[in-house]
């Protein structure tokens, strides 16, 4: 019998082995991450928090800083050296991307991203890296340097380090930031900060290339910018010298924004322009403070323009140049932004929203985007609220993008959409807009070039389509044919609540997903994110058994979903019928058994043309 049981069990695991239904290899959960996919009781994750001291130099060029980096360690592990990441070494001449020096990624709409420099050579130079009084020993190895702690930081241990650098600011840095001459500087990726140290991979140390923009850790920042006299500010966190750096005309007016819904100018038009064509002598040096975020970066311009309003006590902010069109609804359009998605996935947790216009394409920081000017209303939209949309992914759900930009750019792709929807409702734009990530699928979703959505950033050779628009797609999938918008919602939400300034993996989104709506979904993760498999589903062909139709539906591809029927009757009626995924349980072929006395004269596939079937010539009977 032993040997008949054992045959039996080969067999088994060979059925399992093909089923589209078997599990999702995924790491076994634990008390760190638990089962049902929210953080467990012995969750841990470091804390990192910064003072920094930086100086822009406008006639070098420069921009020099210290900081003071307070480093926790909560992880049950002693650490015997730190990562840093150097990111200013994206430009420096030996850098990864320099010595590749591939071309600019393009996307959907005209938007050139360069992860280059545009040939600008740069670099940041360390002078100082000290704790304790003692210069610790560093090895660089481009955009990350690792450093020896004096002695083996144990668990629960601290560590202060005091560190001093400066780096050229590159006039175009990559798409993430940069200046234009002397009168507009967007500054990001710019001072050194901790690599993630978590319970999966230990320090994560992946290069910066350009894309897959940032893995950060929590923490709160304490930031003092010193500025030619000129200069406004906005920045991640709050200004906390505000008599210093406003006049009061512009605290009175941002004492008005902060209870008003329409925008209040705390900069006009005229006082922009005015105010850029004085000169003012020294420097003035503001003071921010930001609470529980993972990263800070800021603009300065003696030329901006002010708006600002408020939502549910966020205050929404938007500065741009006296030039930039149409800018004067940019404040609208970030004043639904924040209402939108706090409303549907949880609650803005800052106290404000800021927008800044100039070259950068499209950037995202903790309170801070960085969006250009766009002559089409609907494109200037979606920019914009692509990059406040970040605020939720990875903002404050802290996911890991040089690995999962899918978690990152994707997720907020698809809640950009909505908002989209939102904003637009009405028009033709906006009741259409999602419909084109169908067209991408059947531009993208090309068998041998398609990349699993699970593949590394700075892996895939499209990485518009597996990093934005086919997640976008895959949720809108499970969202409209699997789970129902409000489950679908309720499960999304709960991945938002239990992940904030948290780090999720993979599993633990899947496994919030399927805790949440009570649905095995390996099936549908394993297709979208682990495989490049492609949805075929067709019917065959017409039958009849009496008064039963029998509806001969097939799924010719390697993709799983549940199946829309729309049968049209002899008396010109139609119906819709839903079969759940089961229906594939036993095999490709399903029949479907219509008992109705009319006569069906006709049957459509996915009527609503929702799928991404690629051959939609085998949806109908007769063809
Ligand atoms: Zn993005």
């Amino acid at each position: 019998m032993l040997v008949f049981l054992i045959a039996t069990s080969l067999a088994l695991q060979s059925v399992a082995d093909t089923s589209p239904f078997r599990a999702l290899p995924l790491p076994a959960p634990g008390r760190i991450r638990s089962a049902s996919g929210a953080p467990g009781p012995d969750y841990w994750q470091q804390r990192v928090d910064y003072v920094i001291r930086a100086t822009l130099d406008t006639s070098s060029q420069t921009i020099r800083g210290s900081e003071r980096i307070h480093y926790v360690n909560h992880s049950p592990d002693t650490l015997a050296f730190l990562w840093v990441q150097i990111e200013q070494n994206l430009f420096a001449p030996n850098s990864i991307t320099y010595a590749l020096s591939q071309p600019p990624l393009h996307f959907a709409g005209g938007a050139v991203f360069d992860f280059t420099g545009k040939g600008f050579t740069g670099g940041i130079t360390i002078e100082r890296f000290m704790a304790g009084g003692q210069a610790l020993k560093r090895t660089e190895y481009g955009t990350m340097t690792r450093v020896e702690l004096p002695r083996p930081l144990p668990p629960r241990g601290v560590i202060d380090c005091d560190v001093a650098w400066h780096f050229p600011i590159p006039p175009y840095g990559g798409g993430r930031m940069g200046r234009i001459g002397t009168r507009l500087y967007e500054i990001g990726q710019w001072y050194p900060r901790l690599v993630v140290y978590d319970d999966v991979h230990g320090w994560n140390p992946l290069p910066y290339i350009g894309a897959g923009e940032f893995y950060l850790e929590y923490g709160d920042f304490d930031v003092t910018l010193t500025l030619p006299a000129g200069f406004l500010v906005a920045a991640t966190g709050t200004v906390a010298n505000p008599l210093a750096m406003w006049t009061a005309e512009q605290r009175a007016r941002l004492t008005r924004a902060r209870v008003s819904v329409e925008p209040v100018q705390i900069v006009t038009k005229a006082e922009a322009t005015a105010h850029g064509a004085q000169r003012f002598p020294g420097t003035k040096t503001w003071h921010l403070t930001a609470r529980q975020v993972r990263d800070v970066a800021w603009a300065a311009s003696p030329d901006f323009r002010w708006d600002a309003s408020s939502w549910h006590g966020v205050l929404i902010q938007t500065f741009y140049r006296p030039s930039a069109t149409p800018w004067e609804e940019a404040n609208r359009m970030a004043w639904f932004t924040i209402k939108h998605f706090s409303e549907t996935w949880g609650m803005y947790p800052w106290p404000q929203a800021t927008t800044v216009e100039g070259l950068v394409e499209g950037m995202e920081y903790p309170m801070l985007t960085f969006v250009p000017s766009i002559d089409k209303r609907e494109d200037q939209y979606w920019v914009l609220t692509h990059e406040f949309g970040h605020e939720w992914f990875p903002m404050i759900v802290g996911s890991d993008e040089r690995r999962y930009p899918w978690m990152d750019e994707g997720f907020n792709t698809f809640i950009d959409y909505g908002s989209a929807e939102g904003y637009f409702k009405g028009t033709a734009y906006g009741d259409t807009v999602r419909r084109e990530l169908l067209g991408a699928a059947r531009i993208s979703a090309v068998p041998g070039n398609e990349q699993p959505l699970i593949d590394k950033p700075v892996e895939q050779r499209d990485l518009a389509w597996a990093a934005y628009q086919k997640p976008a797609l895959m949720l809108t999938v499970l969202r409209d044919a699997v789970l129902g918008k409000e489950t679908f919602e309720r499960a999304l939400r709960e991945y938002v609540r239990r992940w904030k300034f948290k780090h999720p993996q993979p599993a633990d989104f899947f496994r919030t997903i399927a805790d949440v709506s009570g649905r095995d979904l390996d099936w549908f993760w394993r297709d979208w994110v682990y495989t490049t498999a492609r949805l075929d589903q067709a019917v065959d062909s017409l039958g009849s058994a009496g008064d039963t139709t029998l509806v001969y539906l097939s799924n010719r591809g390697q993709m799983v979903l549940p199946l829309t029927l729309e049968l049209k009757f002899a008396d010109g009626a139609t119906e819709s019928r839903g079969y759940p995924i089961e229906m594939w349980n036993l095999g490709s072929r399903f029949t479907a058994r219509v008992a109705t006395p009319r006569r069906v004269v006709g049957v459509v596939v996915d009527p609503k043309g929702i799928y991404p079937d690629i051959d939609r010539a085998n949806n109908r009977w007769p063809r």
